[in-house]
């Protein structure tokens, strides 16, 4: 399954969802709990304590954009893909007006166009960017921007889901005031919660909004301090996801971060390198944009994606990712994240594309 997420569980991850399913207010499990929440700020290098929400991480992108835009406020969307792009609807939904700088699904977002963008309009207050937009596979160049959107005084979501863990990439030194960020890529656990850093600065934005979820499965505030002794949890956690996250946690720390991103890094050079070799196109204009989490490249002409995705399947028992709204059609997509970005299963992936592209497909 190289997959672009959810991708194989890691085994360590597999046996934890076989232990015992406690009582949520049992004392061992809230303590235990806060255990996994201390290991989660741990691994995303932040100061206060991130909040984990049950449900995939789209509920912890929508738990962002309806906590953090008040009624009043001006959004910057900046839109590379279809994440970026789908994030329009729930600004506009929460916020004032949404201003949109977009490019081609093959090109990143220049982080000198943000800079222009807001000295055009001051009155931007919060701006979202999916970092690597998975169905384009291109990675933004988020450290940069959010430095520019720190300088302007201007609220920052990122979402991360499909690079945390995969990259060096953390809330606090790409300036994001809230960071989302799922098990299920490339910490190589379940999918089903959604792990989100929230700074100070952005509580403090949340709390003053009036319109900001509360008593609501969509609440952020609900799940604040949640880890703390004597907090009741909103509502019942899936027990068994939160040991599943906790052994990815573990596996990640004991890896190593840096191991782990390198590793990534080196599978996704490997499947550029054959792909290349092959004579096929990658899918982002330059190769310096490419995702070291998932690689996206051109279907050849006159074969299908589903025709080629089939054939992966069925011949060499492999599955990759087709492409999601503006690319689908045109690309497939591999996965390496977690248990799947190893160089070996690259170099399998590609000697299987040469065998099936040696032969007509019908
Ligand atoms: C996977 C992913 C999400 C989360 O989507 P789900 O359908 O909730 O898993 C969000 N953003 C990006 C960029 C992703 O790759």
């Amino acid at each position: 399954m190289l997959t672009t997420g959810p991708v194989p569980a890691y085994p360590e991850v597999l046996a934890a969802l076989g232990k015992p399913v406690l009582y949520d207010y049992h004392p061992a499990f809230q303590a235990y709990y806060a255990g996994v929440v201390e290991k989660l700020r741990q691994a995303l290098q932040t100061d206060n304590d991130p909040v984990i929400m049950q449900g995939e991480a789209i509920l912890g992108i929508e738990a962002a954009a309806a906590a953090l835009i008040g009624k009043d406020d001006v959004v910057l969307n900046l839109v590379s893909g279809v994440y970026g792009k789908g994030f329009a609807a729930w600004a506009a939904r929460y916020g004032k007006e949404v201003v949109e700088l977009a490019v081609p699904f093959d090109e990143i977002i220049d982080p000198q166009a943000v800079r222009d963008v807001l000295r055009s309009r001051p009155d931007i207050g919060v701006v979202a960017l999916c970092h690597h937009d998975t169905p384009s596979g291109t990675v933004n160049p988020v450290g940069e921007i959010g430095a520019i959107v720190a300088a302007h005084g201007a609220y920052l979501i990122v979402d991360a889901v499909s690079s945390f863990a995969g990259m060096d990439v953390h809330p606090q030194n790409v300036h994001a005031d809230i960071f989302i960020t799922s098990p299920s890529k490339c910490l190589g656990s379940t999918p089903g919660l959604s792990l989100i850093a929230v700074g100070e600065r952005a509580w403090a934005k949340i709390e003053a909004n009036p319109d900001a979820p509360r008593g609501s499965f969509l609440s952020l505030i609900a799940w604040k301090d949640a880890s703390e002794p004597g907090r009741e949890f909103p509502v019942t956690p899936s027990i068994a996801e939160i040991y599943a996250l906790d052994a990815a946690l573990d596996r990640y720390a004991r890896e190593g971060p840096a191991n782990v991103w390198t590793r990534h890094a080196q599978t996704a050079m490997v499947a550029r390198e054959g792909l290349l070799g092959l004579g096929l196109s990658l899918w982002p204009k330059q190769e310096a944009w490419c995702a070291p989490t998932a690689t996206a490249f051109k279907v050849p002409d006159g074969i299908s994606d589903v025709a080629l995705r089939d054939r992966l399947l069925h011949d060499h028992g492999i599955l990759v990712s087709l492409g999601r709204g503006e690319t689908a059609g045109k690309i497939l997509r591999i996965g390496h994240m977690g248990a799947s970005a190893e160089p070996a299963f690259a170099r399998t992936m590609i000697s299987a594309l040469s065998d099936i592209l040696s032969k007509p497909i019908h």
